[in-house]
């Protein structure tokens, strides 16, 4: 097989409410990351949350436009819509088997922050997902390696360490085969509810988000503002 045929697909999976630089710096290094074992990495808006999102969620057009709007000039990240084509609550585990059926010779990953991870028991067929793609998690707070090891064994007792093949990473098999990788990327102590929450309140989120992304905020803020509701501070 050719390169890029050959090449595994990466999903990043996200509500993307909206994208920050948090998310844009992990897409960048994780498509370097996983190169040339992956071709790119797929921003995947999620089109219906199946759990309740606190702080409001824009309608899955502006959230997929405001993804595609930020990696104009990006060599290897775009946006995937496929979950606005599928009826009912967006679980995770539908998305990566129909990319499994899209394209069932290529290697797949999908890309998770830690906290997110250790919350795979709370998902629908959350355990299950290594049957269908290798895990990617990378640190969102101090401590998340310590923490990818601890809620790996916990999940999957039994999972054992094994031989890396990404720069830097750990690698842990797990007891039915699958695979599941910590990569010690730095991250950005930036979240999206903070920045609705600065955004609501007239405050400065320059640097925050893209200029294209407070682009189209402001040129959507009757829609923003009837969406995005008031939270308590995250920070
Ligand atoms: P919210 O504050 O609304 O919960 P969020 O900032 O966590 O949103 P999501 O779109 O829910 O953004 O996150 C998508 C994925 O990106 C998740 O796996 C999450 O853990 C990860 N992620 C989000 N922000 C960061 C960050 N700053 N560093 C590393 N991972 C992040």
């Amino acid at each position: 097989m050719d390169g890029i045929k050959a090449a595994g697909r990466a999903l990043f999976g996200g509500s993307f409410n909206p994208p920050h630089v948090g998310h844009l710096r992990l897409a960048i290094e994780m498509a370097e990351t996983l190169r040339p074992l992956a071709a790119g990495v797929e921003l995947t808006p999620c089109a219906t949350p199946p759990h309740k999102v606190a702080g409001g969620l824009l309608p899955f057009d502006l959230r997929a436009a405001m993804v595609e709007a930020c990696l104009d000039g990006l060599p290897g990240l775009s946006c995937n819509r496929m979950e606005a084509g599928r009826p009912g609550l967006s679980y995770t585990w539908d998305t990566l088997r129909a990319c499994r059926e899209e394209t069932p010779e290529r290697p797949l990953f999908f890309i998770l922050g830690s906290p997110d991870y250790a919350l795979l028991p709370h998902w629908h067929r959350g355990l299950e997902l290594p049957c269908l793609c290798q895990l990617v998690v990378v640190p969102r707070g101090e401590g998340s390696e310590k923490n990818f090891l601890a809620a790996t064994q916990s999940m999957w007792p039994g999972a054992q360490p094994c031989e890396p093949v990404l720069p830097g990473s750990r690698r842990m098999r797990l007891p039915g085969g699958g695979l599941v990788h910590f990569v010690p990327l730095p991250w950005i102590s930036v979240s999206a509810s903070r920045i609705r929450h600065r955004w609501l309140h007239g405050l400065n989120v320059d640097f925050l988000v893209p200029r294209p992304v407070l682009d189209l905020l402001d040129a959507h803020r009757e829609t923003v503002l009837a969406h995005w509701l008031p939270e308590p501070r995250p920070d």
